[in-house]
């Protein structure tokens, strides 16, 4: 039996694992992959301390950090069931494995959002990515547009800015919703061209894309980009379904909780981009990783009647 069980391996997952093995209880951190969604940041320029740093080289001095602590960890893992038990442990079931735990910390963070569009699943690896910092360097002197003008989609055009001839941001709000120092950034890029005010309807193609027919909804006429690549970047979808029958949620499907991580059930908590917590970012990741853990060992100890 654990004392807990961390899920996640982004910032907040991390973070929680650092503060819980260094209260000596018996851990177990589980996670498809390390970075989570900080693995795609190409740069990140607000994380105190430091002023620069790509987010592939934070996430491994995140992870170097993690590991030099005594806790257990199975990476490369994915959890496909959590059930909580008569006596109020937690099971937590990846494809083979059983694990038992007193408390649990949900720091699944979130996955990129589809837009629905005709073609999309079709061209998915075949021009259509969901991630820049990943796929940006195979198109290279190419077309590429990304869907999304907001703080994700800035980012994305930046990154596919550095390798492709020419970027056509695909905004849907008249105007974009992006930080104002992004939307610098993109406006004095010669490379990058926005587009505002648009519906994204279908990618086009044979094996490959080759175009995206989008509606400029000021004049409803219907036109076509010739585009050999294409981002998606419209947000994202927190991890919450592990819990969704167990826990609140709010109208957003993201974790409710309370000024100590917790959710409804007591000793499930949940920290980061999941929750209900303003401001998905690392820095607010890694601080809701740290509280969700020092709060699960005040309820081990308050359990055990210290
Ligand atoms: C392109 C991009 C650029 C960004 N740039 C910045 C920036 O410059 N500055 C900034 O502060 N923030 C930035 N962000 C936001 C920041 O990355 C997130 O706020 C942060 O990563 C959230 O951390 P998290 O640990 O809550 O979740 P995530 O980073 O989403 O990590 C979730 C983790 O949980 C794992 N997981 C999920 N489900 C399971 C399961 N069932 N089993 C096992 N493991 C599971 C995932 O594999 C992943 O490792 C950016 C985000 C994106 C997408």
């Amino acid at each position: 039996m654990y004392d807990l069980i961390i899920i996640g391996g982004g910032p907040a997952a991390i973070t929680a694992g650092i503060y819980a093995a260094r209260k000596k209880i018996k851990v177990l951190l589980l996670t498809k992959n390390w970075g989570g969604q900080m693995a795609w940041a190409p740069e990140i320029d607000n994380y105190t301390g430091i002023s620069n740093v790509k987010g592939l080289d934070l996430v491994n001095r995140m992870v170097a950090h993690l590991k030099e602590n005594d806790l257990e960890i199975k990476e490369g893992v994915e959890v496909k069931k959590v059930s909580l038990k008569k006596d109020s442990s937690l099971e937590v079931r990846t494809g083979e494995e059983v694990y038992q735990s007193r408390t649990l910390i949900m720091a699944t963070g979130r996955t990129p959002k589809k837009i629905n569009a005709a073609g999309e699943e079709k061209f998915l690896g075949k021009g259509i990515s969901y991630c820049a910092v990943c796929d940006a360097p195979l198109y290279a002197d190419r077309v590429v547009a990304v869907i999304g003008g907001g703080n994700t989609g800035i980012n994305t055009a930046l990154e596919a800015a550095k390798y492709a001839a020419r970027v056509y941001i695909l905004g849907y709000q008249p105007k974009s919703s992006a930080d104002q120092y992004l939307q610098i950034k993109a406006e004095s890029n010669p490379k990058i061209t926005f587009y505002h005010n648009i519906l994204t309807h279908e990618f086009k193609g044979d094996n490959f894309v080759s175009a995206v027919v989008y509606e400029d909804k000021n004049t409803g006429e219907k036109k076509e980009l010739a585009a050999t690549g294409v981002f998606i970047a419209i947000g994202s979808i927190p991890n919450s379904s592990l819990v969704k029958n167990m826990v609140e949620l709010n109208e957003k499907k993201e974790i409710k909780i309370d000024c100590q991580n917790a959710s409804s059930v007591k000793n499930i908590f949940a920290a980061g981009d999941v929750t209900d917590v303003s401001h998905k970012q690392i820095i607010v990741a890694t601080g809701e990783g740290a509280k969700a853990a020092l709060n699960a060992y005040n309820y081990l100890n308050q359990m055990k009647g210290e």
